[in-house]
């Protein structure tokens, strides 16, 4: 597993306004949607393409375009839908499936409620979002549901991570292991409080982006 630290200056500018508690929700919103357009620039480096000519109004050129079977992009509901817009912004063509993920409050065991994937993911690339990668729980569950489907790689696209979290993706996915796991994050912070949320963190990434239920 690899952890890629997306911290451009522009990143970190729209996460100290993301993290700050009086910003609106409005402005979370479009913050956590530019936030992954930035980072999905980072995410997407390794991705896949192939080499195709191009006539131009002059002449010809080689140049290259995304690989044939294209990305799958997952969400994890709820939080992660508020990173969709921006990611497919900049993959318009690629797939899109859906996995619910609940978190037990006291436990802080993720369970899954949902699961839209295609059944055969064999060398598929795929981006999962999750804004917060907290106890890891549920980003290990989600590979696992995407590796047994036959995923080549998974990059996992997060705001912000736990140094806790990030250890236990790496020992369930450790070195060249597959499918290749990547993370990009926007920032490590400290550590989790008893709660299981990431401090300092920026909240409940769900409750900011939708509300609370
Ligand atoms: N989920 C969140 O929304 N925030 C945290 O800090 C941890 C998990």
């Amino acid at each position: 597993m690899r952890t890629m630290l997306a911290d451009h200056p522009l990143v970190t500018h729209k996460l100290t306004l993301l993290r700050d508690a009086t910003t609106d929700r409005a402005t979370f919103r479009t913050l956590a949607d530019e936030l992954v357009t930035l980072l999905a620039y980072e995410a997407t480096r390794e991705i896949r393409m192939k080499e195709v000519s191009v006539t131009t109004p002059v002449g010809d050129a080689m140049g290259a375009k995304l690989a044939v079977p294209r990305p799958l992009i997952v969400p994890v509901l709820r939080a992660g839908i508020g990173m969709l817009d921006g990611m497919t912004r900049l993959l318009p063509m690629a797939d899109v499936g859906f996995v619910g993920m609940v978190r037990d409050e006291e436990s802080l065991q993720a369970s899954t409620y949902a699961d839209r994937l295609p059944a055969d993911l064999t060398g598929r690339e795929v981006f999962v979002l999750d804004p917060m990668l907290a106890t890891g729980g549920t980003l290990v569950t989600v590979i696992g549901m995407l590796a047994k489907r036959g995923a080549a790689a998974v990059t996992a696209i997060c705001l912000l991570a736990a140094p806790e979290g990030l250890a236990r993706v790496e020992e369930a996915f450790p070195g060249a292991a597959s499918p290749t796991v990547r993370v990009v994050t926007g920032a490590v912070d400290e550590r989790l409080n008893d709660k299981g949320y990431i401090v300092p963190g920026l909240g409940d990434a769900g409750d900011r982006l939708f509300g609370q239920i």
